[in-house]
């Protein structure tokens, strides 16, 4: 997705495109790791753009709802933003700094297809994160 491309596509729908929202769809097209709320507020005060949170978590839910974004759990209880068109892939999880990677090549076809010989389960999506070190954090353990 693109941002002039969702921004037109919203105003075509009858919403509104606040400041707001125009520099959330913009961190989101621009990130190449999921948002966390925190990210999100930092975000937007860099931009000059100082609200509140209740702000932000109605605009997150307006995009949740309206597709744009999906919500990816890497910790318990945390909740982190993407992309929801993002092409299919996993996160590498620094456990020390936090830093999020991704990575996209999925070796998950074989086992899907075993699960559903042996068990007669379809699998139509998954979900694979991988909790670690980063090249960094394990230079300097
Ligand atoms: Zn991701
Ligand atoms: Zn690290
Ligand atoms: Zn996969």
């Amino acid at each position: 997705m693109d941002t002039d491309l969702t921004l037109s596509s919203l105003r075509d729908e009858g919403h509104r495109i606040t400041r707001v929202r125009e520099e959330m769809v913009k961190f989101f097209v621009e990130s190449s790791k999921p948002l966390s709320f925190g990210d999100v507020m930092r975000a937007l005060e860099e931009a000059g753009l100082f609200v509140n949170k209740t702000t932000v978590y109605r605009e997150l839910k307006f995009l949740l709802e309206y597709g744009y974004i999906a919500e990816v759990y890497l910790y318990p209880r945390k909740v982190y933003y993407e992309l929801s068109d993002l092409r299919h892939h996993h996160h590498l999880v620094c456990e020390k700094c936090g830093k999020i990677d991704n990575i996209i090549n999925c070796l998950v076809d074989r086992l899907e297809r075993d699960v559903l010989k042996r068990k007669g389960f379809k699998i139509k999506r998954h979900t694979l994160e991988f909790y670690g070190l980063c090249s960094d954090c394990l230079e300097r353990d």
